[in-house]
């Protein structure tokens, strides 16, 4: 990748010119059909809660391989519809991993849960399964698994605690979309399996989110939830020639748009191809440090496809002889939008002052914040632009 008689020549890259613009850890792809596909809805009779809405569900169920799916305005609204779908109340625990976004714990207050933070597997920082079982309770209700990077867990060993216990399992998915566990594509892997389509995810609505789900009963207590609880939607009053609407439930408006759907129709069409070169950009990534010491990539699972939202690696810095953070830094200052995903939550000041986490509860989770680098990944990303990255992070290591 990086061409030998250039390693060969320290002084070569010792002026690297900038990313200018930038080069983001994730962007968007947006074509002339996704903005035809934009152009259309706005034209049409529906802005909201019409047709769109309903085929783009369906474009997400068919290629999940689930029977229902229900669009919502975000990923963490589909979140929080998936703990209300559950009864998730006061009183009652739900399990998520140190290391995740927010709003994955998040979604367990907005319902008056509480989140039992477990630890992640440090080869791979997915939800340890183990670690599971040691933090049931009598109270435990749910468990949620975060596919982090876009790897899915271990579905079979979750599976297998969550039915000895008689719990429910959700996926959050909101990195895999487009991946699979053992054949079997995310979306289908949990009884409910939410997704979000912010810009940075596998595909875009700018902001929405979707659960798959088999079970009618679930989809339809979210389809009343997304809508303020309220039992009929503005369409069927509509088909009905009626006025008269029932509120059952407390509800919100999570809906998404037919404008925002258009976009994801036009995008999941193309997701396929998306992760194919998000695959192949990360395969260049391993192969780059295949014989680096001191740079690991995660470990990826025998049983998987990866969807690869993230290319994380481990910086050990005893070996380099510098540490993350002025990895961190030294890449920001050559334009590269390098991240850290993700502060473990239950070192938020939130969370410590709500619910008296802190340091020291998942040590693992832990040590990889102080390790973990994102580097740029996206499927418009050039080969060039990456070796651009490789060239500067072995300048900056000192092995150009
Ligand atoms: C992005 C993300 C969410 C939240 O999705 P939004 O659409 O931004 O609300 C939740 N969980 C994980 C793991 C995510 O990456």
């Amino acid at each position: 990748m990086i061409n030998d008689s250039a390693r060969k020549d320290p002084g070569r890259y010792s002026i690297l010119e900038a990313f200018c613009p930038p080069l983001p850890y994730g962007r968007q792809s947006i074509s002339d059909d996704d903005i035809e596909a934009v152009v259309e809805a706005l034209k049409s009779d529906w802005l909201t809660t019409g047709p769109t809405v309903a085929s783009f569900e369906k474009a997400v169920a068919s290629f999940t391989g689930s029977a229902e799916a229900v669009a919502v305005s975000s990923g963490t609204a589909a979140l929080h519809a998936a703990m209300f779908a559950l009864g998730i109340e006061a009183g009652d625990e739900v399990i998520v991993p140190a290391m995740t976004f927010a709003s994955t714990a998040n979604a367990v207050v907005f319902q008056g849960g509480t989140p039992v933070f477990v630890d992640v597997d440090p080869d791979t920082l997915l939800i340890d399964p183990e670690k599971i079982e040691k933090k049931i309770t009598a109270h435990t209700k749910a468990v949620i698994a975060v596919d982090y990077a876009g790897q899915p867990c271990n579905y079979d060993a979750l599976q297998a605690v969550v039915k000895q216990h008689h719990i429910e399992l959700v996926a959050d998915a909101c990195h895999s979309l487009g991946g699979s566990y053992r054949g079997m594509p995310v979306g289908s892997l949990s009884s409910l399996n939410v997704f979000s389509f912010h810009p940075v995810k596998n595909i875009t609505t700018a902001e929405g989110g979707m659960i798959t789900t088999d079970n009618p009963e679930l989809a339809s207590r979210m389809r009343l939830f997304r809508n303020h609880g309220i039992s009929s939607d503005h369409r069927e009053r509509e088909a009905k020639g009626s006025w008269y609407y029932e509120m059952v439930d407390l509800g919100y408006n999570y809906r998404l748009t037919d404008i925002q759907c258009a976009l994801g129709l036009s995008q999941i069409r193309k997701l396929s191809d998306w992760i194919a070169r998000r695959q192949l950009l990360a395969l260049r990534y391993d192969e780059a440090f295949e014989l680096q010491d001191g740079i690991s990539p995660l470990k990826v699972g025998p049983d998987v496809s990866h969807a690869y939202h993230l290319y994380v690696i481990r910086i050990d810095s005893d070996v380099l002889g510098i540490c993350r953070n002025d990895i961190f830094y030294a890449l920001r200052s050559h334009g590269i939008g390098v991240n850290v995903h993700y502060i473990p939550v239950h070192l938020h000041p939130y969370y410590r002052n709500r619910f008296k986490t802190g340091p020291g509860l998942c040590p693992a989770a832990e040590e990889a914040y102080g390790e973990i680098l994102s580097l740029p990944l996206f499927p418009a990303m050039q080969s060039q632009d990456q070796d651009g990255v490789l060239e500067c992070i072995h300048q900056i290591i000192g092995t150009s």
